[in-house]
């Protein structure tokens, strides 16, 4: 189902949630979101402030070139300024950091991504480190993983807050839930389950050596399974009437993609349950162009408040 503008109708959501294996249709969310993020960007351009990204891209790694491509194309579609660094895979450190100083500098970008993984050789996590936390678009700096915990105003990282932006947009609650999350990356696992306990969720992190991860996920109400290993979550381990929020992306035996969740089996006990792909992933992006405004916001001056049905921007 496609959510419309903002929420869905409360009459016509508890009839679905009478039915099981409702599609959480990230794509469709996913535009919804552009959509606002292209009005905020407008309303700045207005005001007299281009929004910019600046997203690095190390080397020839295939799948970093096309999700660099896909990112380019989305916000340069919101009205986003993109500008993407390609740099040789023999950059040194020390080239790489100074291209991500000279980024830190330019007032034309509000926003700086740079392309994980790196070529070997790289010290991810100084790259990251360098980065103004500010223009940190990727929520990955400590200063933003801090506040995250914290509870305090940061950036939030990219998939996370698209799994929650998709609860958010359904009107599925997380308090008092059990939120049961499989996997504990820096990237997706924690930040998640810091997310779903602001939320005021109950939540179990599971990782590879939890000792009975099917007795886990059974208990859970929501599912966040972020593993990176097809189909590890057996359908019959989901709890009738969970929400299954899939982020895995695997490539199965016959080169097509899957999650980490069974999702035939599992879509006939969970009330809710994102598909791969179409689901998580393309919140991943929208999260990132809404990041990118709201550090516009910030960094100008502007101060982005939420209203009925999205954001409005005035001068703080
Ligand atoms: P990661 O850094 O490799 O972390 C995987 C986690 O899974 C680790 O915490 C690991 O536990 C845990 N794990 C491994 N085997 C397990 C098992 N048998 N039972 C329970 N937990 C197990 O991966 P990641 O970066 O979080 O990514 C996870 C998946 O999400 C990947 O498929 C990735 O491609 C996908 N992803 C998707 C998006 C998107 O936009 N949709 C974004 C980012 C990532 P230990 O800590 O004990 O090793």
């Amino acid at each position: 189902m496609v959510p419309h503008e903002g929420h869905l109708m409360t009459e016509e959501r508890n009839q679905e949630s009478e039915m099981t294996g409702q599609i959480l249709d990230g794509k469709a969310t996913a535009m919804v979101v552009r959509e606002g993020v292209a009005a905020r960007v407008a309303a700045l351009v207005a005001d007299g402030v281009q929004p910019g990204l600046a997203v690095v891209l190390v080397g020839e790694d295939p799948a970093s070139q096309v999700y660099v491509r896909n990112k380019d194309k989305a916000a340069s579609a919101a009205g986003i300024a993109v500008q993407t660094r390609k740099l040789a895979a023999e950059t040194t450190q020390a080239e790489l950091e100074a291209v991500v100083l000279e980024l830190n500098e330019d007032a034309a970008v509000h926003g700086i991504l740079v392309q994980l993984p790196l070529p070997k050789g790289l010290d991810e996590q100084r790259v990251v480190e360098v980065i103004s936390p500010e223009k940190d678009v990727d929520g990955l700096h400590p200063a933003n993983v801090a506040a995250l915990v914290q509870g305090v105003e940061g950036l939030l990282p990219c998939t996370p807050a698209g799994c929650i932006e998709l609860l958010d947009r359904h009107d599925i609650a997380l308090e008092g839930k059990h939120v049961v999350v499989i996997g504990r990356s820096q990237l997706v696992g924690k930040p998640v389950a810091q997310l779903a306990l602001g939320r005021n969720a109950t939540v179990t992190i599971c990782h590879s050596r939890t000792k009975d991860l099917a007795a886990e996920v059974a208990r859970a109400d929501v599912i966040v399974a972020a593993v990176g290993w097809a189909e590890l979550v057996q359908g019959d381990w989901v709890k009738p009437g969970a929400v299954v929020l899939d982020v895995g992306i695997n490539r199965g035996e016959d080169g097509k993609l899957v999650g980490d969740v069974d999702f035939e089996a599992a879509s006939q006990r969970a009330s809710w349950i994102t598909p791969v792909p179409g689901g998580v992933g393309p919140m991943t992006i929208a999260m990132l162009l809404s990041n990118t405004v709201m550090a516009c916001a910030r960094q100008t001056g502007r101060v982005e408040t939420l209203i009925e049905d999205g954001l409005e921007t005035s001068r703080s």
